[in-house]
């Protein structure tokens, strides 16, 4: 074997869900076996058990002691804008201040000042911030993100950044997913004309992207004042027509009726809803639509409104969480979505690491290789330093991660970059 990893005071297994999202009170169950043990060959699971067992079957020279430490499945984030340049923290504050997000909008800030900077920018900048961003979302846990274009608004920078999106994902260790999100705002040039930006998205953005294959998804953002339903169903037809898997920006600002939307589509998620109506979650349920919910992104509008988790886990609607990172939303952390769903929309820490492995997987269509610790699937596996699940979503603001295995390989070690602990003042 290359690696096993031993004595973990829970191995958080996850098992049981890569068919199909996890759903209901399914969602409290973590398959954890205590004092467990995994071990790796060529980068996959090979056996997942007691310690004991494991170490009777398998030898290896690579042995991680998780004694004391609770094993789980690597992060998925599966929805994030991390692609741009630039930041926003004078918005920032002019949100403290009470500005809305469609105020800064309308006055030409907020997403408008990221595409101009991103539009600026060089391919070889936006892969140097790309994998500075990748870099501490991997120490935080997360081993496969999505990653959206929809800060070039032009065929050529929408382009721009789905190729900067490939080279990241060829060049670091956590796996990137694209998704072109052509419709996520109208650019400056169309204004008054939504119209005929949504011709330029459906001809020509589209049918490029999916040609060069540099998308799995196609994303629009739905709602009132940005891509109307009827706006949004032409680009999710186009989308489909090109071979383009479905998500949809839904009910985030307003009940406009994406939820209803996604399910029309079968779309693999629906992320945001925090205003989707009962019959958009009934609808969703019944579709096998994955609910991608961001807490961080609601957290950071400052509105105090979220997304109802609990009404969707009792309706069937398989629940998902994301970071939805981005220039306001400045949120690469995974555990810190976990504990924002566990105190802003009361799930329980078990429904939230479903939520943020095995179902997020589900949201990207890639359930079937990671997202549990099972046998055959991908060897991403996160440490963490402490000793039971209930942990994650209870530590508020500090990164738990001990280890980071990605692929079979130890990406991240903290206690061995740690030093000399404790600085004692002699
Ligand atoms: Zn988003």
């Amino acid at each position: 074997m290359d690696l096993l990893i031993i004595n973990a005071s829970e191995l958080v297994t996850v098992a049981g869900g890569s068919q199909k999202p996890v759903t209901g009170r399914q969602m409290r169950e973590l398959g954890i076996v205590r004092n467990g043990g995994l071990a790796v060959k060529d980068g996959k699971i090979v056996a997942v058990g007691k310690t004991a067992e494991v170490t009777k079957a398998f030898k290896a020279e690579n042995i991680i002691n998780a004694n004391g430490k609770t094993v789980l499945p690597g992060f998925v984030d599966p929805h994030t804008h991390m692609i741009f340049a630039g930041s926003r923290e004078d918005e920032f504050q002019m949100r403290i201040e009470g500005a809305s997000y469609m105020e800064i909008l309308s006055a030409g800030g907020g997403i408008l000042k990221t595409v101009r900077e991103t539009r600026r920018a060089s391919v070889e900048k936006l892969v140097e911030l790309g994998i500075e961003t990748l870099n501490v979302m991997l120490e935080h846990g997360t081993t496969t993100a999505e990653a959206k274009s929809g800060y070039g608004l032009t065929t050529k920078d929408e382009l721009k950044i789905l190729q900067v999106i490939q080279r990241v994902n060829q060049l670091h260790a956590v796996d990137v997913v694209p998704t072109f999100m052509g419709a996520h705002a109208l650019p400056p040039e169309f204004q008054g004309s939504t119209q005929t930006y949504v011709d330029l998205v459906v001809n020509e953005m589209i049918p490029r992207i999916a040609e060069k294959n540099l998308a799995e998804f196609c994303d629009v953002f739905c709602e009132k004042g940005v891509f109307g339903l009827e706006q949004s169903r032409r680009i999710l037809a186009v989308g489909r027509n090109c071979g383009l898997k479905l998500k949809v920006h839904a009910d985030e600002m307003s009940p406009l009726g994406g939820a209803e939307l996604a399910a029309d589509f079968g779309a693999a998620s629906a992320d945001h809803l925090l205003f989707a109506s009962d019959e958009g979650i009934e609808a969703m349920a019944e579709k096998g639509v994955v609910a991608v919910l961001l807490p961080a992104a609601a957290f950071s509008l400052m509105s105090g409104h979220y997304a109802d988790a609990r009404v969707m886990i009792n309706r069937g609607v398989a629940v998902a969480l994301g970071t939805d990172l981005n220039p306001s939303c400045f949120a690469e952390n995974q555990q810190l979505v976990v504990a924002f769903a566990c105190h802003l929309m009361r799930l329980t820490p078990a429904e939230a690491i479903i939520a943020a492995t095995i179902n997020a997987a589900h949201a990207i269509c890639r359930a079937g290789e990671i997202g549990s610790l099972e046998v055959g699937k991908k060897a991403d596996v996160i440490v963490l330093d402490v000793p039971n699940h209930k942990f994650l979503g209870y530590c508020l603001g500090v990164n738990v991660v001990d280890k980071v295995v990605k692929n079979g390989r130890v990406v991240v070690d903290k206690e061995a970059q740690r030093g000399e602990f404790p600085i004692l003042k002699e």
